[in-house]
């Protein structure tokens, strides 16, 4: 059997338990669950749920049935009958997915990964042993020291914050608040929302206008809690997949920068690429599975980004346009440009609206 060692955390997790099926795998994260930080909104799609094949009934805070969006001066919404996303609880479902992989038959180290180095094996230390194997696989999220240590490079990324905060607002739909160079969002929870922002600016200081600005048409108390961390970027040249003689290094997740760019969501994408880290050729499997579909979020955020100025014609024309965006999909941004394709020939004087955002 050959010898796996992962780094890092519920995607290398995910991965971990694909890949035990033939590897002898050490699993080396160094948080115990309950000391786990939360970067995250815990907003995670129904259908991503399904992709993945986890039931996520026991880590549910929440059930989300549309969102809002806001430019400066007009919104647009997208209310369903249904559930399409889920709140959830990300130090359980973080451990859920460790214990799976535990039971899988992978070796949990609770240590930090100190040092790595290249001999006949990959050598990892951590402060009370020395591991050692021929594959070795970063999981390591948005922390970048091991890339440092191994001169690969860092992907570029986004500030975010986010406040645990009681705000009035609906309990099944989640606010989109369109920003310069992202967004800031609401997300209700049980009782309290989760609220934030991620931009390449100072973040805190417009996370604080942000809320100021929200006291003036609501209700906002106090922070309960407040979370800090990184948003890669996508970048479809960044290499996840390296040889060095017979040494295998392969980057997952955060730490391969598989994020949609136009959500910061990475935790389905991540745990798709991670089904492939047992591929012969990793680097093309997960890119063939869900490449296409990251770079397209990326070309969506790009021109979003240019377009700022356009949030509000842009809001109008989906409020014109509803049907393109109710049969959407959280994570496969392909199907919104399919929905486009048939709109466009059913309307075909829809062209003057786009002709507007576009110019
Ligand atoms: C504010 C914010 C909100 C977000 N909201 C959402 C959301 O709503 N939905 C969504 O899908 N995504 C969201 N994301 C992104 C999501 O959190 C990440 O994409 C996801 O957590 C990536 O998982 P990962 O396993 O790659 O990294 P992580 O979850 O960061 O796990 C990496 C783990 O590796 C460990 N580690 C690192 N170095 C070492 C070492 N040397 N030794 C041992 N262990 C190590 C870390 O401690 C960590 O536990 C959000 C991100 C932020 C910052």
């Amino acid at each position: 059997m050959h010898k796996t060692i992962v780094i890092g955390g519920v995607i290398g997790a995910y991965g971990a338990k694909f890949l035990a099926e033939n590897n002898e795998v050490a699993l080396i994260e160094e948080h115990k669950n309950e000391e786990q930080p939360v970067h995250c909104a815990g907003l995670i799609s129904k259908s991503g749920f399904e992709r993945l094949n986890i039931n996520p009934d026991k880590f549910i805070l929440n059930k989300i049935r549309g969102a809002k969006f806001f430019s400066q001066n007009t919104s647009f919404e997208i209310r369903t009958n249904e559930t399409k996303a889920y709140v959830i609880d990300r130090k359980r479902f973080d451990n859920e997915l460790l214990n799976s992989a535990i039971d899988s038959g992978v070796r949990f180290i609770n240590e930090r990964a100190t040092d790595i180095n290249a001999g006949e094996n990959w050598t990892v230390r951590t402060k009370s042993s020395e591991f050692n194997a021929k594959n070795l696989i970063l999981a390591t999220g948005a922390n970048y020291k091991l890339h440092r240590m191994l001169n690969l490079p860092i992907p570029k990324f986004l500030n975010a914050l986010q406040y645990e905060i009681f705000a009035e607002c609906e309990q099944d739909m989640v606010e989109l608040h369109l920003t310069k160079d992202f967004f800031a969002w609401l997300i209700p929870v049980d009782g309290y929302a989760r609220v934030g922002i991620a931009g390449y600016g100072n973040v805190r200081e417009n996370l604080d206008n942000f809320i100021t600005n929200l006291r003036a048409h609501r209700k906002v108390g106090e922070i309960l809690m407040k979370h800090a961390g990184l948003i890669p970027i996508y970048d479809p040249k960044f290499k996840t997949d390296y040889k060095f003689s017979d040494l295998n290094l392969r980057l997952v997740g955060d730490a391969a920068a598989q994020v949609k760019a136009t959500t910061g969501g990475g935790v389905v994408m991540g745990c798709l690429a991670a089904r492939h880290l047992a591929d012969k050729n990793y680097e093309n499997g997960w890119r063939k599975d869900i490449g296409n579909e990251l770079y397209l979020h990326l070309m969506i955020r790009k021109f979003l980004n240019k377009r700022y100025k356009k949030f509000d014609d842009m809001l109008a024309f989906a409020n014109k346009h509803k049907e393109i965006f109710y049969s959407g999909d959280m994570d496969f941004a392909s199907k919104l440009f399919k929905n486009l394709g048939l709109e466009f020939v059913r309307h075909p004087l829809m062209a003057t609206d786009v002709f507007k955002i576009l110019f």
